[in-house]
């Protein structure tokens, strides 16, 4: 993920612009000071790759803010290729007369959608004056099943997905408490914490016996649809509802807008994840702010999906195109992440998955997919950006932080 985000921040610094990854403002007390940090260790890399290079940056890598929050604010995927320009306002988006029906009966929660913890639902506004002029929503994250079976269709990813085998270690805290052989199934969130006791005092619906089943009882109670039920061999998921919105807004054409609105009380950052925001540039809908926190088990949609309808073969074809730009974006970026890393200042104990990595990489050079699926595969192991990058990049000198821009 280091080498996703340095190859996307310097690809942005060398062709376009600043870039600049936010944190929650309400945390600026307790968090300034190190996420600053952090942000400058991917500027000295991606600005000292470039430079090395005799490659002109074009901007920097910067830490600011994600906008204050309130209720019903959004943020946005601003599609560049139809002039879209960054909204004044994402507390009080302007939508068309039929979005801010819709819009106002997401925020007031009158539609079901999930609404616990990192709740944002996706919805499309709508301002095309002929053919298909509805708005689309709710589009909350669904848990999705990914799984390395052979009957795979042909929008789905090729390369196989890793898995950790019996053996690891890794499946040690997926182990049921008080039980001889039942694990939580890979990817599923705090499914490493299958080993605790619930939490006392926290909402158990489903009366779980361990803290992993807790969150998934009560996710399901707030709200989170959950399509099949994975078994060991699968590998759970989550399509968060701003992809979704991408590929509605792409099939219905330019004067679609993609939002996701912040719903219920325990969503904190108005800002996109790390594998959202690498799926929005890739595909001209850069969001309104990044944060570093967690993409927990982030997928694309590989299959049409609209909750309560039947799939439509146009949307099949969206899902294939969009997620080729994906793929090839992933491919670019981790490639040049990756190179830039070899010049960087990588922790003695990240060096040796650097090359790994990059190795990887060139065995499966012909298949286009890889570094996507490789992108996918690190999120299943559940960490922010943050300390990834803490991990992997020694701390660069401290001569020239940056401010923030203020909002
Ligand atoms: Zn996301």
């Amino acid at each position: 993920m280091t080498g996703a985000v340095l190859g996307l921040a310097t690809s942005y610094i060398k062709n376009q612009a600043p870039i600049r990854f936010d944190m929650d403002p309400r945390d600026k007390d307790k968090e300034w000071e190190s996420f600053k940090e952090i942000v400058h260790r991917l500027n000295t890399a991606a600005v000292g790759y470039l430079s090395r290079n005799n490659l002109l940056p074009s901007g920097t890598v910067a830490a600011g803010f994600a906008p204050q929050h309130t209720k019903g604010a959004v943020i946005v995927g601003v599609y560049q290729l139809a002039g879209q320009k960054i909204p004044d306002s994402v507390n009080e988006p302007v939508l068309s007369p039929k979005g801010k029906v819709l819009y106002e009966k997401i925020r007031d929660e009158q539609l079901p959608q999930y609404v616990g913890r990192g709740a944002y639902t996706g919805f499309v506004d709508n301002w095309n004056t002929e053919g298909d002029t509805d708005p689309v929503g709710p589009l909350s994250t669904v848990r999705f099943l990914t799984s390395n079976s052979d009957s795979l269709s042909e929008t789905q990813v090729p390369h196989r997905r890793w898995l950790p085998p019996s053996s690891s270690s890794l499946w040690c805290l997926r182990l049921r408490r008080d039980t001889e052989d039942s694990y939580v199934p890979w990817g599923m969130i705090t499914g490493d914490k299958a080993q605790s006791a619930p939490t006392v005092g926290m909402p158990n619906p489903a009366n779980a016996l361990n803290e992993a089943d807790r969150v998934t009882g009560l996710m399901k109670a707030q709200g989170m649809v959950f399509e099949g039920e994975p078994t060991l061999s699968d590998i759970a998921g989550y399509t968060h509802g701003m992809i979704q919105a991408i590929y509605k807004a792409y099939a219905l054409g330019p004067s679609t807008t993609p939002y996701e609105i912040t719903v219920g009380t325990e969503t904190t950052k108005l800002a996109s994840c790390v594998p959202c925001s690498l799926f929005m540039i890739a595909l001209g809908y850069p969001p309104t702010s990044i944060h570093l926190g967690r993409g927990e088990s982030w997928v694309p949609l590989f299959e049409p999906y609209t909750p309560g309808r039947s799939s439509e073969s146009v949307e099949r074809a969206v899902i294939r195109d969009l997620n080729n730009s994906w793929q090839d974006a992933c491919a670019e970026w981790l490639a040049l992440g990756l190179k830039v890393l070899d010049q960087s200042a990588v922790t003695n104990d990240h060096q040796a998955s650097v090359t790994a990595a990059r190795k990887y990489l060139d065995a499966n050079s012909r298949d286009k997919s890889v570094a996507s699926v490789l992108i996918l595969d690190a999120v299943s192991i559940h960490e922010s950006e943050m300390s990834r990058i803490s991990r992997t990049l020694n701390a660069a000198d401290s001569a020239a932080l940056i401010d923030p821009t203020p909002w």
